[in-house]
């Protein structure tokens, strides 16, 4: 049997390799995150054998007993990206090596102290509702410089950038907009924290778009594990 995700994980390789080249960066500082969300533990495996080591989850329950499934396989990096409810934040800072979806102090909080002292800091990127939706969470462009300023307070996280989901826009010169504005906006709090490292943004539909706007890591989920079954939550 072949490995369809290892045909798939090479697909999007080639795409962020040639969007790289477009944008005349060097594809080796794109990292690919996969993000496995409502798929079976042996997908994620089948991904880890075709040599893919950084994974999103969105649902903490599942995440951690994802997490937990696979201990065995050795440098798996888990990155939590999905909204955070205050009481399931001990399971994030316990389960994973990133968050990229902190957007406010209290969460951000409550992470550090809740941080095990035998793992490193947590890796946490802020959020950014970068297109002002009210149904969307992150914080608004203004927000952003004092929450950066209280996680570097925090001994037990370790700021490492700004992540963002932008909406699907209508035509390729609303996207460039939004996506120079989040660009703008990382490249101001590098001038303040020069070692954060990492702009997270860019998903199956929008990978070459956001790579030619600075992003650092892409998130795909549908183009390499297929489509997902809709979920109530
Ligand atoms: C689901 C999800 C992704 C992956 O999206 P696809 O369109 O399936 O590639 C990326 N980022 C976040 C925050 C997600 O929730």
């Amino acid at each position: 049997m072949t490995n369809h995700i290892a045909e798939k994980l090479n697909q999007i390789q080639q795409r962020i390799n040639d969007a790289a080249t477009s944008a005349n960066r060097d594809a080796t500082t794109i990292q690919l995150l996969a993000v496995s969300k409502t798929k079976p533990v042996s997908d994620i495996v089948l991904a880890y054998e075709a040599g893919q080591r950084h994974f999103g989850e969105n649902y903490v329950q599942e995440g951690v007993e994802k997490v937990h499934a696979l201990q065995h396989l050795s440098e798996l990096t888990w990155h939590f990206i999905g909204p955070i409810q205050s009481n399931k934040s001990a399971l994030i800072s316990q389960g994973f090596a990133w968050c990229h979806t902190v957007d406010r102090e209290k969460i951000a909080r409550r992470l550090n102290d809740q941080r095990p002292d035998d793992l490193a800091p947590l890796n946490v990127c802020i959020q950014i509702n970068i297109d002002n939706e009210p149904t969307k969470s992150g914080v608004l462009p203004e927000q952003i410089a004092p929450l950066a300023d209280f996680i570097q307070t925090q001994p037990r996280l370790s700021l490492r950038g700004l992540m963002a989901i932008p909406k699907a826009q209508p035509n390729a010169i609303e996207q460039t907009k939004t996506l120079s504005h989040l660009q703008n906006l990382y490249h101001d709090l590098q001038q303040n924290y020069p070692n954060i490292d990492t702009l997270s943004v860019g998903m199956s539909a929008d990978l070459a778009p956001a790579i030619a706007h600075g992003s650092t890591m892409v998130r795909v989920g549908t183009d390499i594990f297929g489509a997902r079954a809709p979920r109530p939550d």
